[in-house]
């Protein structure tokens, strides 16, 4: 088409680089013109207009029209020059007029061309234009059509198509533009969400790289504790035993955490799965889009996205797997180094050890033999024999029994037998029959008598067993290496026999009986310890029990020690059942913690448990003193050999007043009758040690304790401005026997000297709970003054640790824990001159007992101005001379509560009354 290469001949040009223009245009290409000096300016013109693409290499615009007209100046100029110089010069020559001849010839040639070219521009015009016309034409038809069509899209909108419309191929392409358009919708539609749950994967993929984070840090820290752990162990050879046990318990700790963690590391690796099928569900979705042909560009996008959280999720799952492999191999790394250290440890512990094996260790070997025996594996003799051999821990029973650690019972057992032989011993065989024991089941001071004595007894040499019931809200977590045996109990009750479950466990070291009777009752399944509508029931079964398993176990016991009312039916059932059926080399102990409590019922009831009614409901024997009903603990004293109470004070006061009707039957029995001071377990109350402590301390680093007193405070929310503003602490139950009331004006009067008091304490008697919670509601605002309402053994640790006074006011106290346990943590103790009290606290302006035994503030009348004066001398002492309390609190921290001097006077009338048996046998 003519127009369309003159058009694009321009278009060309303007596109091309300039070097090339001139190769481009017709004119110049096929036709150079000749100089032609003496012609129209026109000409020049042309000539010049021909000569501008040449000149365009030069750099100089072509198109500029300022340099053209410069350009045909300059031409013009040298035109005239020349003429100048021929006109000077002396004519025309031969050779001139040729070469004018030959430029005219030239001209009149390039006039042709340009003629010709002339026509051709002309021609080419005239098709642009006709060409121009035939499309406008075509683009008037198509405007028509559009506005056409447009007026039938509008119809069609408004569902206005008459049949002939809808035949038009214009409504088919509509339709089919509508189903395109629909398609494109739904797929528009269909990627939205895909991009949502390409979001919600790339979410889950940071989830998992912060889990991962997470992990990493718990493995650096295991890593750390693993490395603490054994260079914990390489430093255990010249340890004890029962460290090196402790150790190989954490690393075992150590090693159930690492598992934990792999279990967790694959559980992520499990959710990595399900979203690698998610990934690859996203992908076959997009093929599929991509395959219904819509935008690219996003198909694309999605693409890339899904491939960039792929990779993320390779990553990660890489990072997994290798962090799971590095658990593993620290798993097994782990158990080589336990097992390498049980095996040089047993070895050491065959080596060295001259007699210097754990308690633990001792009970457990005892537990085994009393087990066999009473699942019939080996006689009663064997079984003496082998009790005295761990008794008087000889070394080759230790051995035989390290020797087999691992192995079947069986083996152990032979052994065992193996080696039997008969021997002698000067140490005693008690067992402690009780209704608690501090920790597995502790309700007040009899719980920590229990663990207390028997610990100084088994350290002095003794086999000291103890039999509790097994309660269901017990602590069995504090029973090291619990089982049932292998065997049901029979026992007697109510004129039939019952099983019971003979469970047993260590307990601090010391060898703990379990019984769980199959009764019907579930009496010791009550979730508490006492307080049951049937408690004179559970405990006499429960005594008959114990003594049923002595008495079946063949045990050649020496001391049957019961305690306070629950196990006081002992002493009767033993003297007047057992001992008539030979079970009778023992001598009957019963301790009497609080003449309080006596365990008195209709007479009939003494029957079930199978003593006999008519032989014991008489008044020299169980008949109560003052009514008619039958009382345990008057019996207790009158079939015990042994009588006592728990402390000397107490002994004294129960002879009279104190003894709540039993003071004459007390002073019949008076010669088996004494009252020995209870010690505290330094084990477990020690400062120094104690576990619940924020910071442990002794009496030579008195900061540790400043530092309880901030924790505490900051724990119970109390004030905390002044650090010597003194705390009063108060733990106790809350029943009349503590004097309640005169807690009660301990709180205010501590308030009113500006100090702070904190009690722990909780009551089974309604009205006082209820009394208090009103006192606890009426200062939960006040921060001075907080009452914890519960049992809490954890909190009783701090605020012993925390407290500079601790306040014990007593209507009357057998022997009281609490004010020896305070002394040890450096609180001063203000208490009621009265039982153990009395025993144990001296109060320090007292000049008439010497200063070095002098430790707390004390006061007689059991009235408000007698605490309040004692509580005035203390707060004096505390914020006028600091310096004379902190040596009173050195001092209370120094003295010595420990069993050990209470166990030796046990230990003495235990001896007694052995030799007196041994002597009538
Ligand atoms: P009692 O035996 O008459 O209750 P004791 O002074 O002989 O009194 O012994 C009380 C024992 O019980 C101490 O060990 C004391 O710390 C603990 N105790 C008392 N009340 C609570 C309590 N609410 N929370 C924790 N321990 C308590």
């Amino acid at each position: 088409m003519a127009c369309a290469s003159a058009a694009g001949v321009e278009a060309t040009a303007l596109l091309l680089p300039r070097a090339r223009l001139a190769a481009a245009s017709p004119v110049a290409a096929g036709h150079r013109l000749s100089l032609t000096p003496r012609r129209t300016r026109q000409r020049t013109s042309l000539r010049t207009a021909a000569q501008r693409p040449q000149k365009s290499t030069t750099g100089a615009d072509p198109l500029n029209g300022a340099n053209n007209v410069q350009r045909e100046e300059a031409a013009v100029s040298t035109d005239k020059e020349r003429q100048k110089k021929y006109d000077d010069g002396d004519g025309i020559s031969n050779l001139q007029l040729e070469d004018l001849v030959g430029m005219i010839q030239n001209t009149e040639k390039n006039i042709l061309l340009l003629n010709q070219a002339r026509l051709q521009a002309l021609e080419h015009a005239d098709k642009i234009l006709k060409e121009k016309e035939a499309l406008q034409r075509k683009i008037t038809i198509l405007e028509t059509r559009l506005s056409e069509t447009d007026a039938q899209l509008k119809l069609s909108a408004e569902g206005n198509f008459d049949t002939e419309i809808n035949d038009s191929p214009l409504v088919l392409e509509f339709d089919v533009l509508k189903e395109e358009n629909m398609l494109l919708k739904e797929d528009i539609e269909f990627l939205k969400t895909k991009l949502i749950e390409v979001a919600e994967t790339e979410e889950s993929i940071l989830k998992l790289e912060k889990e991962r984070a997470l992990l990493d840090a718990s493995l650096r820290e295991l890593e750390s504790r693993f490395i603490a752990a054994q260079a914990d162990t390489l430093k255990l050879g010249p340890r004890k035993y029962d460290t090196w046990w402790d150790k190989v318990e954490k690393l075992e700790d150590l090693l159930e955490n690492t598992a934990n963690q792999v279990e967790h590391a694959a559980m992520i690796l499990d959710h990595n799965h399900d979203l690698q099928d998610k990934l690859d569900k996203l992908q076959a979705s997009l093929r599929a889009a991509t395959i219904s042909k819509f935008s690219c560009d996003l198909v694309d996008l999605l693409q890339q996205k899904v491939k960039s959280v792929e990779e993320r999720f390779q990553a990660c799952n890489h990072e997994m797997h290798s962090q799971i492999e590095l658990y593993e191999h620290s798993i097994v790394e782990f158990h080589e180094t336990l097992s390498k250290l049980i095996e040089e440890s047993e070895k050491r512990s065959l080596e060295n050890f001259t007699g210097n094996m754990p308690s633990e260790l001792w009970s457990r070997i005892s537990l085994l033999i009393d087990g066999w025996l009473l699942e019939k594996k080996i006689s009663y003799n064997d079984a003496n024999m082998l009790r005295e051999m761990a008794w008087k821990r000889d070394s080759r029973l230790r051995e035989a029994y390290l020797s087999c650690r691992g192995t079947e019972n069986g083996e152990v057992m032979d052994k065992f037998i193996k080696m039997a032989l008969p021997g002698t011993s000067s140490g005693l065989h008690i067992a402690h029959i009780a209704a608690e024991m501090a920790p597995v089941a502790k309700v007040g001071g009899l719980a920590d008598v229990i663990s207390g004595l028997a610990k100084a007894l088994q350290k002095k040499g003794h086999l000291v067993e103890i039999i509790l019931p097994k309660y269901d809200c017990m602590q069995l977590d504090q029973v090291n290496n619990l089982k049932a045996l292998d065997v049901l109990l029979q026992s007697y009750f109510e004129g039939s026999m019952f099983n019971n479950k003979i469970w047993t466990g260590t307990v601090e070291g010391l060898p703990v009986y379990f019984i769980e009777p199959q009764h019907p009752s579930k009496f010791f399944w009550r979730a508490q310890y006492y307080g049951e509508h049937d408690d004179f029931k559970r405990f006499s079964y429960f005594s008959r029990a114990a003594l049923e398993l002595l008495y079946q176990s063949g045990k050649k016991v020496d001391i049957i020690h019961c305690h306070d009312w629950q196990t006081a039916f002992v002493a009767p059932l033993y003297w007047d059942v057992y001992a008539n059926l030979g079970f009778n080399s023992a001598r009957i102990c019963f301790t009497c913690h609080n003449f309080e409590y006596q365990g008195t019922a209709p007479a009939r009831d003494l029957a079930w448990c199978g003593l006999d009614v008519e032989h014991l409901d008489r008044p020299d024997r169980m008949r109560d003193n003052s009514h008619g009903r039958i009382n345990v603990v008057k019996g207790a004293i009158v079939y015990s050999n042994i009588v006592t109470t728990v402390s000397p004070t107490y002994a004294l006061e129960v002879r009279s007043e104190g003894g709540r009707g039993l003071q004459d039957t007390l002073k019949v029995h008076s010669r088996k009758f004494l009252g020995i001071l209870n010690g505290i377990d330094t084990d477990t109350w020690n400062p120094s040690t104690d576990r619940y402590l924020k910071v442990q301390y002794n009496a030579n680093d008195l900061q540790g304790k400043a530092a309880n007193k901030a924790a505490l405070r900051k724990q119970l929310n109390l004030a905390s401005a002044y650090p010597s503003q003194p705390l009063v602490g108060c733990i106790t139950r809350l029943v009349p026997q503590k004097g309640v009331h005169l807690i009660r004006h301990a709180i205010y009067k501590t308030a009113e000297l500006g100090g702070q008091f904190v009690l722990l304490g909780s009551s089974p008697v309604p009205h006082i709970q209820k009394e208090f919670e009103g006192i606890a509601d009426h200062f939960q605002n006040n921060n001075n003054i907080r009452l914890i309402l519960k049992y809490d053994d954890a909190l009783s640790h701090c605020i012993y640790a925390a407290s500079d006074m601790f306040i014990v006011p007593s209507i009357f106290e057998p022997c009281g824990l609490t004010q020896m346990i305070a002394m040890r943590y450096g609180s001063v103790p203000i208490v009621r001159k009265t039982g153990g009290l009395n025993d144990s606290v001296f109060d320090f302006d007292d000049e008439t007992i010497p200063i070095e035994v002098r430790n707390g503030f004390t006061f007689v009348k059991a009235d408000e101005q007698g605490l309040s004066s004692a509580m005035e001398r203390a707060f004096n002492c505390y914020t006028r001379k600091p310096e004379v309390w902190k040596q009173l609190v050195q001092k209370d921290m120094m003295i010595d509560f420990s069993w050990d001097t209470s166990a030796s006077q046990y230990e003495d009338i235990y001896q007694r009354a052995a030799a007196r048996a041994r002597a009538a046998a």
